[in-house]
């Protein structure tokens, strides 16, 4: 196998710096992405597409009774505003944001301590609720690293223009306001919802020898969150690839391989739906989709989720007994770019090397070079090389293109719940001139 460890984690600490969707450092990681692939030989495209980046000009939580005090808290993009003054009301606390939890919630701020997923959102919105606060962190996190709040965005259907404001505070903050008793506080959110920015995909291609209409796509996202470096999420992923590359340089592949590095996972996979919107005429063509979310942490376990015939998994599971490599499978989707792939029905699976609780974390500044090792993370690479190698030089292509009917009725579910169902007007609009323009 043309792996290497060393190479591979050089290229890792050189890669692990702030690469947050739509900023200049994920720009600067697309370009070294792209030097690394050429530096092998391998031509490599970076395709730059538009991303929600709102803007938000102020976001302040102040306690008015029983006490006045001021809670550090970020807004929350696209979520809405309040006009100049803000929205005064009595605090409800609604732990997970059930409908019991909402009795009574019209006229208030609400503190939601769960996650804000797109259901709790549209109960929170219909409850006559002035905005809402949401949490990140935990209440043991260190205190240097409570103002650390991690930006979000709401996820809009589109042409859904709903104004809900909100802000993110620190879990330590939640607990304080609780134990305080807030009778009344007031929220302020201004902010830009509508204002966009440009991410980028890396797209580096080797054609197969004998196939080379038909494509494996192997993807891992290469952008990170704010304060932390991403190493792990996902510097690991996106050497992971480059790795697999360098092995198919030296043994060159029977179908084509598409290797994609995507932007903007982090704020809702935008980098993979890009490629699936931007490459619609070929998607046909791929076959399978390799995606890579996180390898390589030194206390770790292997997962696999196939989101795609249960033969995979099942293989999977088959091979990592014959091989000796330790690794779980299942059938799901999976929060990260394969879904994006299945969503267009091209079969679809993650490798990760996740950490138990304790092990390492991610999303936030203690994801670092430090919790890495080279060792584990080559095990994973190689047991990565033998299972794409089958699959790439397979006689006939072993995984099947249709996808289990259960995981169908999910993709549709979560589809219709964030409104993907539905078409963006605006942007077929604009794919339709830009076709043009390129006629
Ligand atoms: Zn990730």
């Amino acid at each position: 196998m043309n792996i290497c460890k060393d190479r591979a984690f050089e290229v890792l600490k050189r890669l692990s710096f702030s690469r947050i969707a739509g900023t200049p450092g994920e720009l600067e990681a697309a370009e070294l992405l792209k030097a690394e692939c050429e530096k092998a030989g391998v031509p490599a495209v970076i395709e730059a597409f538009e991303i929600d980046m709102p803007e938000i000009h102020e976001a302040k939580l102040t306690v008015t009774k029983p006490e006045v005090c001021e809670i550090r808290c970020i807004g929350i993009g696209k979520s809405g505003n309040t006009p100049d003054e803000g929205v005064t009301g009595p605090l409800l606390y609604i732990e997970d944001g059930l409908e019991a939890n909402l009795i009574d919630a019209k006229g208030k701020i609400l503190l939601l301590t769960g996650m804000a997923k797109p259901e709790v959102l549209e109960r929170m919105r219909k409850s006559g609720a002035l905005g809402y606060i949401a949490c990140h962190g935990s209440i043991y996190d260190p205190e240097e690293m409570i103002p650390e709040i991690r930006t979000r965005n709401e996820r809009r259907k589109p042409g859904e223009d709903a104004n809900f404001p909100g802000v993110v505070i620190h879990m330590t903050d939640a607990a304080k306001l609780l134990n305080m008793g807030v009778e009344e506080i007031t929220l302020v959110v201004k902010q830009d919802c509508d204002k966009k920015g440009t991410s980028h995909n890396v797209v580096a291609t080797i054609e197969g020898t004998e196939k080379p209409e038909e494509i494996i796509a192997f993807s891992a996202h290469f952008d990170s969150v704010i304060y932390g470096t991403g190493a792990w999420d996902n510097g690991t992923g996106s050497i992971t690839i480059m790795e697999i590359m360098h092995h198919f340089i030296k043994n060159p592949p029977k179908r084509t391989l598409k290797f994609v590095w995507c932007g903007s996972e982090e704020i809702g996979l935008c980098g993979s739906k890009a490629y699936c919107e931007d490459h619609k005429d070929e998607m046909d063509k791929h076959l399978f989709n390799i995606n890579v979310d996180m390898t390589g942490v030194l206390i770790g376990y292997e997962t696999a989720v196939c989101s795609c015939d249960e033969v995979v998994a099942k293989h999977i599971d088959f091979m990592g007994k014959v091989e000796g490599f330790p690794i779980t499978t299942k059938v799901d989707m999976y929060p990260s770019d394969s879904s994006s792939f299945a969503r267009v029905g091209v079969p679809a699976m993650t490798f990760a090397r996740l950490a138990p609780k304790g092990g390492a974390e991610i999303h936030s500044r203690r994801d670092i070079f430090e919790v890495l090792d080279a060792t584990a993370f080559i095990k994973t690479v190689e047991f990565m090389v033998k299972f794409s190698e089958q699959v790439v030089n397979a006689r006939v292509c072993p995984v099947p293109r249709e996808l289990p009917k259960e995981l169908k009725e999910k993709i549709e579910k979560t589809a219709k719940m964030m409104g993907l169902d539905k078409k963006d007007e605006k942007k077929e609009e604009k794919a339709d001139e830009k076709k043009a323009e390129n006629k």
